[in-house]
């Protein structure tokens, strides 16, 4: 089984559906990443914040895998925006995971109040440039501070990775990004577990294809082409989430799905346009 994947603008082909490793401890990160390079998987998403980037390094390395097959996202946390601190940030980062060059760096919120992102901005685009990463792009941008990025610069992200699953489907934002020509990434593509998988319509969804609610959610992203990074520490649920790829959801039980939508109440997280550091 085999993720499809998005050609972002740079050439770097993201696979639709990966592994996001927030919260997975270094003592597990091991076993989780070598479980879900068996499965398929071949999209980590990790971050400095996460505390675990030097055990993902050493994971990939201890993998048959080969090193081009996979994709490594990180991300420059909210204390290290400017010029020169995102730079020391990624050259730590890269120290942590062991890399020589990395696939997808990202900003990883705008802090609108902080007023650092176009200078943040700057030093990916110069990383980029440098040939010391493949892709740049950018996480928990509002609107008005992701045009102004663009609008500084010149360049486009060529992702956007925001909260997104079926209470939260984020139909605005996914228009923006559209119009810019960035595809969206989900994070929480969940909705990080619990609630959601209480919905009548997604057992009822899921009967109808003998797949689990969280397959069909992931099924639902695929269909409308994010890209989904599910976190999951049990190599079950990681194949589980996995063979969702096998799941065609039909147009009226994507439109049910998208009516699970509770607008900014099904936030789980914080707010782009408020973030502060
Ligand atoms: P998620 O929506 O992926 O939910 C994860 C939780 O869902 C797991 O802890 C597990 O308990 C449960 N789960 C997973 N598979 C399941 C299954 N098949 N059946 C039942 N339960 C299942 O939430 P997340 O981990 O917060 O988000 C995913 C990834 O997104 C993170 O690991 C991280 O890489 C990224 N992320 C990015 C940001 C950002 O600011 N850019 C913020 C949060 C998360």
């Amino acid at each position: 089984l085999v993720s499809p994947v998005v050609t972002l603008r740079d050439g770097l082909e993201l696979p639709q559906l990966g592994l996001g490793v927030y919260k997975v401890d270094n003592a597990d990160i091991p076993a989780v990443i070598s479980a879900a390079l068996d499965i398929g998987y071949r999209l980590i998403d990790t971050a400095a914040l996460y505390g675990n980037e030097e055990s993902v390094g050493q994971a990939l390395r201890e993998s048959d895998v080969p090193r081009k097959d996979i994709v490594v996202t990180t991300k420059i946390w909210n204390d290290d925006h400017g010029y020169d601190a995102a730079r020391r940030a990624f050259d730590a980062s890269m120290d942590r995971l062991g890399l020589d060059v990395l696939d997808l760096c990202l900003i990883h919120w705008a802090v609108p109040e902080q007023g650092l992102y176009v200078d943040t901005w700057r030093a990916l685009i110069d990383l980029q440039e440098e040939g010391r990463v493949r892709s740049i792009g950018v996480s928990n941008f509002a609107e008005p501070e992701l045009r102004e990025i663009i609008d500084a610069t010149g360049v486009t992200p060529s992702v956007h990775q925001i909260e997104l699953h079926p209470f939260f489907n984020q139909a605005r934002m996914r228009e923006v990004n559209r119009e810019l020509i960035i595809p969206t990434e989900a994070w929480a593509p969940l909705a990080r577990g619990g609630e959601l998988f209480t919905q009548a319509d997604l057992h009822q969804i899921a009967a109808m294809h003998d797949a689990t609610p969280a397959q069909v959610v992931l099924a639902w992203h695929r269909q409308i082409g994010t890209i989904a990074i599910p976190k999951s520490v049990s190599p079950e649920r990681l194949r589980e989430n996995f063979e969702s790829l096998r799941i065609e959801l039909t147009d009226a039980q994507i439109d049910l799905i998208n009516e699970l939508d509770r607008g900014i109440a099904g936030r789980t997280g914080m707010d782009p346009a408020t973030m502060r550091r």
